[in-house]
């Protein structure tokens, strides 16, 4: 992992530098490279012009690691606000949410009840309900609440870290459930004990799971979601789907917002389904240090902002 990254991600856990940044007015305009704005209907607003385009959405409240359950009521609550705006807007977007954000820290069982009424009212929009994945230790729980909800309802889909070594008999030990996977490269800190530390590995890594799903999807086994702005890694995966014959519209390509715009239309405009994955809300601060950290170069642009 380079320095830059691992001073980022570390300066991501600070609550110091969290309370400093946040009462900052040059770091929010920075954020605004990558979110439209901290309010839901922002990020509404920012999906309809997605939408002209025919792109597709995914919103998700920035928030995580809450430390009282009352905030993980507030929050699913805040979603089944959303759902709401959601039903009436027309508009081809899902919600992606983070277990720690439901309490998944406090009790496993208050978050599955949680993330059990979301998912239903997700459903009962016809609505894909996405679950993130966050670091390291979170991943047996998580995987065990993807079980229990994509077992009561169809559309549910789970976020994999292709730089996990495990990830690859987790993929093969979910396929009997016929699943929605984004696969990303991982965003956490973690140890070279539990993830590739070398960029490289986690790149040959992504596409030979990236390949097993495609082919799962050949076979109607699963639904394949590339969670990347890694161009030539989606031009490869994109020849490989031709030659396992998985059709076009068997698998999407999610990217975040402010990231690789103009791909993301390029894309779009050759017949692939895309989505933009919106962020809104004020609890930015750690999710902002991640952006930070897979391009430190973005340093630059919270530089600017403090100039001007
Ligand atoms: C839709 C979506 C959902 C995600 N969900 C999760 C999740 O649930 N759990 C999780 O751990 N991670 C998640 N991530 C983050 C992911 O793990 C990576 O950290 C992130 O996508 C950067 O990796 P990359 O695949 O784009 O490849 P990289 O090799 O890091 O980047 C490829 C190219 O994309 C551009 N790029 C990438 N990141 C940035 C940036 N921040 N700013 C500017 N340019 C950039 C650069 O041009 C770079 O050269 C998600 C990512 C996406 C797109």
């Amino acid at each position: 992992m380079s320095l830059g990254r691992t001073i980022l991600l570390k300066m991501a856990d600070s609550p110091f530098l969290n309370r400093q940044a946040t009462q900052r007015a040059f770091v929010k305009r920075a954020t605004r490279r990558f979110m439209p704005g901290e309010a839901p209907e922002d990020a509404l607003r920012a999906a309809q012009m997605l939408k002209a385009e025919g792109r597709g959405t995914v919103f998700t409240k920035l928030g995580e690691n809450i430390v009282a359950m009352a905030d993980a009521d507030a929050v699913r609550d805040h979603y089944l606000w959303f759902f709401d705006q959601l039903a009436a807007s027309g508009l081809d977007g899902h919600v992606s949410v983070k277990p720690t954000q439901l309490g998944l820290d406090l009790s496993y069982d208050q978050c599955l009840a949680h993330m059990r009424t979301l998912a239903a009212r997700s459903a009962a929009i016809d609505k894909v309900f996405w679950i993130d994945m966050e670091g390291f230790v979170y991943v047996d729980r998580t995987l065990q609440l993807y079980r229990a909800l994509k077992s009561e309802h169809h559309n549910v889909g789970l976020a994999m870290q292709a730089y996990l070594y495990r990830t690859q008999a987790d993929l093969e030990g979910l396929m009997d459930l016929h699943p929605i996977i984004r696969l990303v490269k991982g965003a956490y800190a973690e140890p070279s004990s539990v993830a590739y530390p070398v960029k490289a590995d986690t790149n040959r890594n992504y596409f030979d799971l990236a390949d097993r799903m495609l082919q799962g999807a050949a076979a109607g086994q699963c639904t394949p979601i590339f969670g990347t702005h890694d161009i030539d890694l989606l031009d490869r995966l994109i020849a490989r789907a031709k030659a396992h014959g998985t059709p076009d519209k068997a698998y999407e390509i999610h990217m975040l917002y402010g990231i690789r715009d103009a791909d993301q239309r390029r894309l779009r405009s050759q017949g692939r389904t895309v989505k933009t994955l919106i962020s809104y809300g004020n609890a930015w601060y750690k999710w902002y240090m991640r952006r930070l950290a897979e391009r430190p170069a973005n340093v630059w642009f919270v530089v600017k902002s403090a100039l001007g």
